[in-house]
């Protein structure tokens, strides 16, 4: 069964998944093949695409920028164990790569307006540079140190990180912010993480940010929409306010374009005399990655199933390979539930050496408890296997990940003018992102990729980057908020990409009909000005604000909170006959807003039991935060008087 040849692509590129679409709840995917037998065959007879305790020969370990992953092993303090849970905290601070650079860092802020920093995942960015800053007195005066990530799941764990670091309780000296969400402590808090959303959203209240004396831009090569408004948006208040300090910092930028972007050079007179130290032009600096090297391996043959590749490729590994842990990337909570059921399955069936594997998913929405146990360390002889979306490509580090497998896929944004459909597919991941997912596996000693596609799919079909999210997302809020910030000449905003013409005449079109914008293409009064207040989309908080003319506020409320949560289901305990039916005890004939309505008032009406969640299958938390986020919103429509 098992192919003597390392895998090298020689065949044609990989096809599309047919089996996993974004949408297949993984109940559903359990039940297609029939019996548990069938499926265990199927997982097996993937294992004929693969050997992965096979040594790869030298000359195919592919060692240039197409594709291939190259770290140099830096000569200074690393170790070839993690030291994770064994050297104090100070200790493993100053074993990052960053640690060399603290002082070069702090002279850059110090003198130029804009500061960029280049350096691997894993380096110590996120959580070192605002520690540093913070030593440095940055927050010193009652200000404020930022640092922006594009998702909510980086912000919560790097600031517990950070506050777990300084020796501080999160929420006082060290604090985040994501939306529905706010863990600081005005007067107190000095070391500030927030989604760029959030900060953007600050800017309504205080459009300079004058509580910040600096702001870090993390992740900025993910570019997302909001970071890419957020950089256009700072740009212009760094005209205004030359006292503000910037950092952009991302795994892999052009720091190039970056630098052309931020390169302002004043033209007030009065504010370039102010001026005088800052130094308008960015600086750049590329912190030197600790990296080993990893070995690439692809699949011989097209893959039809990345989802079951995946599981087999895993248990391969734990069979052949030496210890180490593994992390694989797949696309979405869905298959990542699927893939965490099978393989538990696979371990019982197994049995005892199988045992040995700590099967642990990773997406955004998970409880914190299951948070903390993906960086716990693997007690002695378990091999941890988090299964992840690509929150792990460049936002979070997890230390002791020697073999990735990398399913070729993620979740991404796409939107369509002309249909004005926006949706979140399953799409190929660029070169720039599997280079990334591979240097996972080379952070505690040299790794091994197994990539789920060919060798010839990566080097002639990938995308080299990816496409930034301003070009593939529907434009609705980003107008809305530029508008209410002021900014009236949209196509004239510096975008550090511009997004089409089409999805901008679109978005005014669909807000004009909302009346959110009036024929100047100015937020009308009240309602666009209501509508750019309340942080939810356009069309739900205009479902809102109508809500009262229809006397249905109250239900209203209950449904904008529950499409404001990620799932209120439990899907991935129990059988799937069971969970049918748990759903069909709320389902309403109107639909899944209904529903929410049936599920709230069952939640009421049983005092919120958390037993009577796990009886139903929903998530007591998801229940908990609905009832946090109802109650903010109700005070955000109290504000706008319409309740
Ligand atoms: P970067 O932003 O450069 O990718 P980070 O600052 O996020 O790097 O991480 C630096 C190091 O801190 C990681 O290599 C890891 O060892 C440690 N670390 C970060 N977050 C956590 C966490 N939540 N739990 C344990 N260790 C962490
Ligand atoms: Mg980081």
């Amino acid at each position: 069964m098992i192919s003597a040849v390392p895998f090298v692509g020689r065949l044609p590129p990989l096809s599309r998944p047919g089996n996993h679409q974004p949408n297949s709840s993984p109940v559903q995917f359990a039940a297609r093949p029939p019996r548990p037998r069938r499926r265990r065959e199927a997982a097996v007879a993937m294992s004929r695409f693969w050997r992965p305790g096979s040594d790869k020969p030298t000359a195919a370990i592919v060692e240039d920028e197409e594709g291939g992953v190259v770290f140099l092993q830096s000569s200074a303090g690393s170790s070839s164990s993690s030291g994770f849970g064994y050297a104090s905290l100070e200790r493993q601070r100053q074993r990052l790569p960053v640690y060399k650079y603290r002082r070069a860092i702090l002279y850059l802020v110090e003198r130029h307006a804009t500061t960029i920093i280049v350096g691997e995942t894993g380096s110590g960015k996120s959580t070192q540079i605002p520690q540093y800053l913070k030593e440095a007195g940055w927050a010193e005066g009652g200000r404020l140190i930022g640092c922006t990530q594009p998702r909510r799941l980086a912000v919560q764990t790097v600031a517990s990180r950070v506050a777990e670091e300084v020796g501080v309780r999160l929420g006082e000296e060290v604090g985040y912010t994501i939306r529905f969400e706010d863990q600081t402590n005005p007067g107190m808090t000095m070391i500030k993480f927030l989604t760029d959303g959030v900060l953007i959203r600050e800017m309504m209240e205080d459009p300079l940010l004058t509580k910040y004396s600096v702001i870090m831009v993390d992740e900025a090569h993910e570019r997302s929409i909001s970071t890419d408004m957020l950089l256009g948006l700072l740009k212009k208040i760094q005209r205004r306010r030359p006292d503000l300090r910037l950092i952009i910092s991302s795994a892999t930028i052009e720091a190039r374009s970056m630098s052309t972007f931020f390169n302002i050079r004043r033209k007030n007179s009065s504010l370039e005399s102010a001026d005088r130290l800052s130094n308008p032009e960015p600086a750049i600096l590329s912190v030197e990655g600790k990296g080993y090297t990893v070995e690439i391996h692809y699949v011989e043959e097209p893959v039809s199933d990345y989802l079951l590749a995946a599981v087999n490729t895993v248990l391969l590994i734990h069979e052949k390979e030496p210890p180490g842990d593994i992390l694989v990337f797949l696309t979405g909570q869905d298959d990542i539930d699927a893939a965490t059921k099978l393989l538990n399955e696979e371990i019982q069936h197994r049995g005892r050496h199988y045992l040995d594997l700590l099967i642990l998913p990773l997406y955004s929405g998970l409880p914190r408890g299951d948070q903390d146990l993906i960086f716990a360390p693997a007690s002695k002889g378990k091999r941890k296997v988090v299964i992840s979306t690509n929150i792990a490509e460049t936002s979070l580090t997890l230390e002791g990940v020697v073999y990735v497998v990398d399913s070729g896929f993620s979740k991404q944004k796409c939107y369509n003018p002309v249909s004005d459909i926006e949706s979140l597919v399953v799409a190929p991941i660029s070169k720039a992102s599997a280079r990334q997912r591979a240097g996972r596996a080379g952070r505690v000693r040299p790794g091994k990729c197994f990539r789920l596609y060919t060798e010839e799919y990566h080097l002639n079909k990938m995308q080299s980057e990816g496409i930034p999210e301003m070009q593939r997302s529907n434009l609705v809020s980003c107008i809305i908020q530029l508008k209410a910030l002021g900014i009236d000449n949209i196509l004239g905003f510096d975008w550090p990409a511009s997004p089409s013409p089409e999805a901008m005449i679109r978005a005014l079109e669909v807000l004009y009909s909302l009346g959110i914008l009036d024929e100047d293409a100015k937020l009308t009064v009240p309602l666009g000005l209501q509508v750019a207040d309340i942080p939810l989309e356009p069309m739900i908080s205009k479902m809102l604000l109508s809500a009262n003319n229809f006397g249905c506020s109250d239900e209203i409320l209950t449904i904008a909170a529950f499409l404001s949560v990620q799932s209120v289901w439990v899907s991935m305990r129990g059988v799937k006959k069971e969970f049918d039916e748990a759903k069909l005890r709320f389902a309403a004939a109107e639909g899944d807003h209904v529903t929410f309505l049936n599920i709230y008032k069952g939640f009421h009406q049983f005092g919120k039991s958390s037993q009577w969640c796990y009886k139903n299958f929903l998530n007591h938390q998801a229940l908990k935060k609905v009832i946090d986020i109802r109650e903010q919103l109700v005070r955000v429509v109290k504000r706008e008087d319409l309740f």
